[in-house]
């Protein structure tokens, strides 16, 4: 089954059990100062939750696009080194607002994967939460009883507070969650680990699909709970990792979702990338994988920022994506041997193949496209002496760790990001003084400050033309400001 039908299937099925079905909100938040980005698929229902306004249906459906690269869930630093790990990614979800619980929420994930994606019963595992009696909160024996009636007692792990309950807050909506977790290991490999001392363990080939939180509880100030007046079921399905379950595959990348990235990039750069069930590669192919998985996951976080209204830029939000787009570049420079801008291309191929569902990568495809290759363009420009530097540094540097000052020049002179130079320099075994950066960072902040009072950090130059084209806004800090591309 193709990535498109398995996404139609999920939110056919919840519509056959009376769920409304909506749009993915942007993956760009401007009007929640508490989050940069979408992470989950709730965040764009929290209101409802707590109970500041009506939802249109009590019973909602959708895939909503997530990136996980800043605050609490920031998983940048696994992307490309593990399998099943993105910066974006699609949640499918389906919601009860005061509706349906436990019950029917269990019963219907159930269903959808054993029955309509026919997922073998043997090959799942579920969690439920255990309980902590220090912080108040109880055993989910209601969850318990009704996974004892579809699944072996054997194959329901009991899990902690960290994994299995939710809370938005200190206070507020939380409530125990079940994970739903797929066994993909071979069937040797099975004989010789159990899968359930596997579970959440970070075993490539066992993991977490499907999240489904139980909020009943309200945390009051004061620390105890109390039951909510209406119970709320949140749920949420990495789509990715259900493909690879779905299409027998064991990474991600070897799913339909990325196979057509992948290729685009074998076929610009000549290398080959090789899929998870080759056993053996060598070093060398080890670091091409990593950097093709590391480019096809990246483009599409930044494709569908800029697509929903969110530029590269220095600052917030905008900062953020030109630092995954340098991460990305440099990748490609330093493995697959890229000296000219090529990740622009991977947008048409996405916009080809996201398209249809997300018509907003398609309308923008020539901006997001012209954007990313500007940005690519002008990295380029430095990437190489900034390297050269870097490398110079490295082999002055006595110890392991290199002056913070000559990290700040890498960074105001050559436009790395410090996250990129420490992730080079973890690659050579080092690290540098994140103060002594800090310090030059505080320095330049004051001189620009006396410089002007006027940022033009925002204005990404494009086309030679003279005309001015608003695009969109972005936030930085407390203010709202309009960032317009400009045409020279
Ligand atoms: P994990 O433990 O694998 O990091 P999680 O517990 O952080 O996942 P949840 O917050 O429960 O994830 O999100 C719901 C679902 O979204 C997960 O069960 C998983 O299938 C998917 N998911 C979470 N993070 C990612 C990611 N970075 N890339 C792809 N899918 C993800
Ligand atoms: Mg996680
Ligand atoms: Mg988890
Ligand atoms: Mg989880």
């Amino acid at each position: 089954m193709n990535s498109q039908d398995i996404r139609k299937q999920f939110l056919q099925f919840f519509e056959s059990k009376g769920h409304l079905i909506v749009p993915s909100a942007p993956i760009v938040l401007k009007d929640d100062p508490t989050l940069m980005f979408n992470n989950s698929g709730m965040a764009q229902f929290k209101e409802y939750f707590l109970g500041n306004a009506e939802p249109k249906s009590k019973r909602i459906a959708d895939t909503q696009k997530c990136l996980r690269v800043s605050g609490k869930h920031n998983d940048l630093e696994d992307v490309g080194f593990d399998t099943y790990h993105h910066t974006m990614f699609e949640m499918l979800g389906n919601w009860s607002f005061g509706d349906y619980f436990k019950k029917d929420a269990i019963n219907w994930a159930w269903e959808l994967l054993t029955e309509v994606y026919k997922i073998p019963k043997e090959n799942l595992y579920v969690s439920v939460f255990e309980g902590n009696p220090e912080e108040n909160v109880p055993f989910d024996q209601e969850a318990w009883d009704i996974w004892k009636e579809l699944i072996d007692e054997d194959r329901i792990i009991l899990g902690n507070k960290k994994d299995n309950f939710w809370e938005m807050g200190d206070q507020g909506p939380c409530g125990p969650c079940s994970e739903i977790h797929v066994d993909l290991r071979s069937e040797e490999e099975k004989a010789t680990v159990s899968g359930k001392s596997l579970v959440n363990n970070d075993h490539p080939q066992v993991v977490e699909i499907w999240n489904n939180v139980f909020m009943e509880f309200n945390r009051k100030a004061d620390g105890s709970l109390e039951k909510l007046p209406a119970q709320h079921v949140d749920t949420g399905m990495g789509f990715e990792r259900l493909c690879m379950a779905l299409q027998g595959k064991t990474s991600n990348y070897d799913t339909d979702v990325f196979t057509p990235l992948i290729e685009k990039v074998e076929e610009i750069t000549g290398l080959k990338y090789t899929s998870n069930e080759i056993a053996t590669i060598s070093e060398e192919q080890n670091k091409i994988n990593i950097a093709i998985r590391v480019i096809v996951d990246h483009i599409r976080a930044v494709a569908f920022a800029i697509a929903d209204g969110q530029l590269p830029s220095n600052t917030g939000a905008g900062y953020v994506i030109r630092r995954i787009l340098r991460r990305a570049i440099r990748y490609g420079f330093t493995f697959l041997n890229t000296k000219e801008p090529f990740i622009y291309e991977l947008v048409a191929v996405l916009a080809n193949q996201m398209g249809e569902f997300f018509p907003e990568i398609k309308k923008q495809q020539n901006l997001v496209t012209n954007v990313i290759r500007e940005e690519e363009a002008s990295f380029l420009r430095t990437l190489d002496q900034g390297l050269q530097l870097l490398e110079n540094v490295v082999s002055e540097t006595k110890g392991n760790e290199v002056s913070g000052a000559k990290v700040f020049e890498l960074y105001d002179t050559f436009g790395f990001p410090k996250d990129l130079t420490a992730l080079i320099l973890k690659e050579k075994g080092f690290s540098y003084k994140e103060e002594e950066f800090e310090v030059e960072l505080q320095k330049q902040k004051t001189r620009s400050r006396a410089a002007s009072e006027v940022s033009t950090e925002d204005w990404s130059v494009l086309i030679p033309g003279n005309v001015e084209t608003f695009v969109g806004y972005d936030q930085t800090e407390n203010k709202v400001k309009i960032t317009r591309i400009r045409k020279v």
